[in-house]
């Protein structure tokens, strides 16, 4: 059996950062079910692709530039933000680069250095622990192969193989419901909606060149209804959700409490969303997952890198605490009203 000394399971944001910077005296193997010879089929990670200037930094740090071909347009400078229970509208100051996800996903798998052997394809379907190895089974191009590694990193998202086989503490999710619609003759703006009866979460409204994203994140329960009722809503203020071009869902984890981030145990480490990085009050995870990843490679440097990764995460599980009382904040109807009546923070439109 072919042994290594990591493999990382997931070439998406984490993992594909954790690769680029992983100390160069390890032999590491990434696997992703991916494939960037075929970008159109193949799994594709439904999200908002705003990159948040946390995000934005860590890529500075790193000495990338995003080319042009991975924005997406118009960049938008603000964010619409209607409270449909309080029936109150503000305009929000914000600083994102719109890019496409999928084509970011692709790019930075591009920058794993040759000397990381990226595996593109392989679906992921077993992960046992032995004393002394843990042991990964994958499918590729329908053939079953196993490899053998001394650490097994799990990048592999919300629904993470190796955050179960962990028993890591249960972590709040949400199903994030989204559409695509044609974009047509409206007027770009990006969105964020707020009904406490159809979830403690939101919904947005992203632009993705000619097409207009609608989203949701709802409790698992009654998810499609919820989505449905949000759209009545959209339309009240007289946008047409009425022909979408396409549906995609996945979980999304939100965590409520710092417990619920968890980084692994014994040979079994968690890196970007499948940990719990990611933070609860905007769904933002990508500068989660770009500083856990950078953490991790960093805790590799030491003889224990558990230990090290956990000290090394400090600062970032403070940030998820100030999230968390920020989500307070939002989620907090009467509070989130008395802000949103306050015009505290809010661009003055001019008509
Ligand atoms: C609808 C939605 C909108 C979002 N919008 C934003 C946003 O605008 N801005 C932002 O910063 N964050 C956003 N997020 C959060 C962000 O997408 C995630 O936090 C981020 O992608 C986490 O990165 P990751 O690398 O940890 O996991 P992922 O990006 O989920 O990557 C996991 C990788 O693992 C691979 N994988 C999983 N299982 C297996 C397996 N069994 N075998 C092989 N490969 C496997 C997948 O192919 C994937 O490439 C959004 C999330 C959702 C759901």
């Amino acid at each position: 059996m072919r042994h290594v000394d990591v493999v990382i399971i997931g070439a998406g944001i984490s993992g594909s950062i954790l690769a680029l910077s992983f100390p160069k005296t390890f032999s590491v193997l990434v696997l992703d079910k991916k494939q960037r010879q075929d970008p159109q089929s193949g799994f594709k990670k439904p999200c908002g692709g705003l990159l948040a200037p946390d995000a934005q930094k860590t890529l500075s740090a790193l000495g990338l530039s995003i080319p042009n071909h991975v924005l997406a347009s118009p960049q938008m400078f603000s964010v619409k933000t209607v409270d449909f229970v309080s029936k109150k509208t503000r305009h929000y100051q914000r600083h994102y680069v719109n890019v496409d996800r999928h084509r970011l996903d692709l790019w930075l798998m591009s920058q794993v250095p040759q000397h990381i052997n990226l595996e593109e394809g392989c679906l992921v379907t077993l992960i046992e622990e032995t004393k002394e190895n843990v042991h990964i089974t994958y499918l590729k191009d329908e053939q079953e192969e196993t490899v053998s590694c001394a650490w097994c990193i799990g990048a592999d998202g919300a629904s993470s193989m190796v955050r179960k086989l962990c028993d890591a503490p249960k972590i709040r999710q949400y199903l994030a419901i989204q559409e695509k619609y044609s974009l047509n003759d409206m007027k770009p703006f990006l969105g964020c909606f707020f009904n406490q009866n159809l979830t403690d979460s939101y919904a947005w409204i992203n632009i993705k060149d000619d097409t207009l994203e609608f989203g949701a994140a709802l409790p698992l329960q009654d998810s499609l209804k919820r989505y449905e009722a949000f759209k009545k809503h959209i339309k009240n203020i007289s946008i047409d959700l009425s022909h979408p071009l396409s549906k995609e869902a996945c979980l999304v984890n939100s965590p409520k409490r710092l417990s619920e981030i968890y980084l692994g145990k014994g040979r079994l480490l968690l890196v970007g969303e499948a940990a719990g990085w990611i933070s609860p009050s905007s769904l933002e995870g990508m500068s989660y997952a770009m500083d856990s990843a950078l953490n991790l490679s960093e805790a590799f440097k030491s003889d224990n890198p558990l230990r090290s990764y956990y000290l090394l995460s400090r600062p970032l599980k403070f940030k998820i605490f100030l999230k968390q009382l920020k989500s307070i904040v939002l989620f907090t109807p009467w509070i989130r009203r008395l802000v949103m009546m306050s015009g505290m923070e809010a661009v003055k439109m001019k008509d």
